[in-house]
């Protein structure tokens, strides 16, 4: 294992350093405010376009996507560091063209769509001239277990068509938003695992309907999480994704490199809370003394330090066995990761937090967002004790 800076990670990271500190870091207030002055929230506010520009001409563009010949073609490994810089702000990923849910949906068209569904979808979505969603969870069933989805996709001629209610379809209220990857049943009697397919859908097809705009702990996204209704939706057979029944391994090949995109921004959250939490205990005085300079706050800082360190290591390590054994080699460690580095970016936002004081659960700092956001990706993409389930069941294995 050799974790030191490939020569393109060291370039990148530093152009990287500037792009965020000279634009990104300074943008984020007006992202809220020009987003709060558009008469649609869900539209793409003209300072993200400025930063995307940006980003492009600094050759600071999907840098997530690791298939050959498309984006950077960084390893998992170069990409983490990179990964951690842009986490530090909650619209870097965005500016560079790596933000959910178009990185996973980027990688399954690059994996499993046709050259036409390629030059269709991927090509626009690695521009950034189109946005996407993916619709796999439904409020009726519990969807940490993707075998219970009830969606159907029934074959009608040379077309399918869809049915039923997904929500938290992340992305999909962004006027952008022109494609949705839905996942459905197409064989409900086959063998467990080859009843699901998922099939290209393009928003504008009739049939369907956004219910409503889900929020995170009230927070609303510019992205928007839909509560979508599909109600016959038609679409041409030759939006088939990959072949009928593939729909589950799909999907577990890509939650894997997103799991470890949140991971490795989680990293970068993490430290832009402690920075926060240093700053303010220096400036901040209570009872003759710097809050610095109380043992709890010592304590908190000091802990933080450890499992930063200690989450950013594991990181490394998971990106590492990606890179060399592959995704399925590395299911355990990138389970443990994307527990253990949500869990302690939101302990470390969580301290930050406490530090700030009434100031902490107000608008008037990141903190209140970063902690609504660690807490929420403890349940998107596979909640903790579903990844705790696969860590578990993969360690009794090596005993039996
Ligand atoms: C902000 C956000 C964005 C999202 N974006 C998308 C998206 O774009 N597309 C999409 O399809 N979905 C999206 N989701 C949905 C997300 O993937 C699901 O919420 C998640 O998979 C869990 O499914 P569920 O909510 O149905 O929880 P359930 O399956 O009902 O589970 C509820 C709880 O049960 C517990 N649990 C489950 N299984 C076990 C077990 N084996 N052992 C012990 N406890 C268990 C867990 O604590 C879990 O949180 C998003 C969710 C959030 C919060």
């Amino acid at each position: 294992m050799d974790f030191a800076y490939s020569d393109r990670t060291r370039d990148l990271a530093v152009r990287l350093e500037s792009f965020m500190t000279d634009h990104v870091l300074p943008a984020e207030k007006i992202y809220d405010e020009q987003i709060e002055a558009n008469d649609n929230p869900h539209e793409q506010p003209q300072i993200m376009r400025d930063l995307q520009k940006t980003a492009r001409d600094l050759g600071l563009w999907n840098l997530f996507m690791t298939h050959d010949g498309l984006g950077a073609g960084l390893t998992n490994l170069e990409y983490a560091p990179l990964a951690e810089i842009v986490g530090r702000s909650i619209i870097g990923n965005e500016a560079i063209n790596c933000s959910a849910p178009d990185t996973g949906n980027m990688e399954i068209l690059a994996m499993y769509g046709t050259e036409a569904q390629k030059a269709q979808w991927l090509k626009p979505l690695l521009d950034c001239s189109i946005r996407s969603a993916f619709a796999m969870t439904e409020p009726a069933v519990a969807s940490s277990d993707a075998t219970n989805i009830t969606s159907t996709i029934r074959r009608d001629g040379d077309h399918y068509v869809l049915n039923g209610r997904k929500w938290y379809t992340s992305g999909i209220l962004d006027p952008d938003c022109k494609l949705i990857i839905f996942m459905g049943k197409s064989d409900p009697d086959g063998p467990t695992y080859r009843q699901q397919s998922m099939i290209l859908v393009p928003t504008d097809t009739p049939g369907i309907e956004v219910i409503r705009d889900l929020p995170m702990f009230g927070f609303k996204d510019r992205l928007g999480h839909g509560e979508v209704q599909f109600t016959d939706v038609r679409v041409p057979v030759e939006n088939m994704l990959g072949e009928e029944g593939d729909g589950f391994a799909i999907a577990q090949g890509r939650l894997g490199p997103g799991r470890m995109h949140y991971a490795m921004r989680a990293v970068g959250m993490a430290e832009r809370a402690l920075d926060m939490m240093c700053r303010r205990a220096q400036e901040r005085v209570a009872f003759g003394g710097p809050l610095a300079s109380r043992g709890v706050v010592r304590e908190w800082i000091a802990r933080s330090r450890i499992e930063i360190d200690q989450i950013r290591l594991l990181v490394l390590y998971s990106s590492w066995l990606m890179d060399t054994q592959g995704n399925a080699a590395a299911r355990s460690e990138v389970a443990a990761i994307k527990v253990s580095a949500m869990e302690v970016a939101h302990k470390v936002v969580d301290r930050a937090v406490q530090t700030y004081g009434a100031a902490g659960v107000s608008n008037d700092t990141v903190l209140a967002r970063l902690h609504a956001i660690t807490r929420a990706l403890q349940i998107a993409d596979g909640p903790n004790e579903v990844h705790l389930r696969t860590i578990a069941r993969l360690e009794v294995k090596k005993h039996s």
